[in-house]
């Protein structure tokens, strides 16, 4: 399985270190968040995804939502699929497409030109697309949010998308007898505890816990790490003394 961390900041020789927003794309076809999978590559490029999952409405995970819908749009029937809880889908219609924000693409997507196709989704549901099984897992986040397992017969990735310590996506995982990676966050360093807790997000110390529910072969790529206290975050992950660990690196490409 190829698995991209789709880059969010640009220097002056390419992609940035930071990871300002969060979209990962699995093969070509299928995305996780749209934080940025609408300012990457081209409106081409973009258009070959085809199947869109929103973890929850936080800004870093859906800010280029209305971007990459516009770039996808070529008038055709076969639209973009939208997949979300009932939570996401009322937020998004009702703070994003509401005809302010952005046009209302939601009721726009007549049966002949539509610009996406609304497929709500629940905790415990399994997908088949593209190739892949996709199980979805809530999580533990201040919104509600859901985690993705993917398993394409040959090997599983995890992607939580943002959370603090949780179980039940673990245990699904565990069950994957190709349970190969898992891209989790470190959001603050340790020092940042307190704020960790109320937002609902991991510290390299929390990290370390969550880790140590999985299997230990698992390679762990750390991910959605603060820009402002990245250095600090990545020597607190690194003195974990993981084996399988792994500091995600944007634009990157991984083979799981
Ligand atoms: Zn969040
Ligand atoms: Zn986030």
């Amino acid at each position: 399985m190829k698995v991209t961390v789709v880059p969010s900041s640009v220097s002056a020789v390419g992609f940035g270190s930071d990871q300002f927003l969060i979209s990962y794309l699995i093969n070509d076809s299928v995305a996780i968040d749209a934080g940025c999978l609408g300012f990457f590559g081209t409106a081409l490029e973009q258009s070959r995804v085809r199947h869109v999952f929103i973890s929850h409405t936080h800004i870093d995970h859906v800010a280029s939502l209305p971007i990459f819908l516009e770039n996808c749009f070529d008038g055709r029937a076969d639209c973009v699929k939208l997949y979300a809880s009932q939570n996401v889908i009322d937020c998004l219609h009702q703070d994003m497409f509401n005809g302010r924000i952005w046009p209302d693409f939601i009721a726009m997507s007549s049966p002949a030109t539509p610009f996406v196709e609304i497929v709500p989704i629940v905790s415990g549901q399994v997908l088949n697309i593209d190739g892949l099984t996709i199980s979805v897992v809530s999580v533990d986040h201040l919104v509600p949010t859901l985690g993705f397992v993917i398993d394409d017969g040959k090997s599983t990735v995890v992607i939580p998308s943002d959370t603090g310590p949780t179980d039940e996506i673990w245990r699904v995982a565990s069950s994957k007898p190709n349970l190969k990676a898992v891209i989790l966050e470190a959001a603050f360093p340790d020092r940042m505890d307190g704020l960790a807790k109320i937002s609902k997000h991991l510290t390299p110390a929390t990290f370390g816990a969550e880790t140590a529910k999985l299997p230990r072969d698992v390679t762990m790529l750390a991910v959605h790490i603060k820009s402002r206290f990245r250095n600090e975050v990545v020597a607190e992950l690194q003195a974990l003394g993981l084996s399988n660990l792994i500091i995600g690196e944007f634009g990157k490409v991984y083979e799981f």
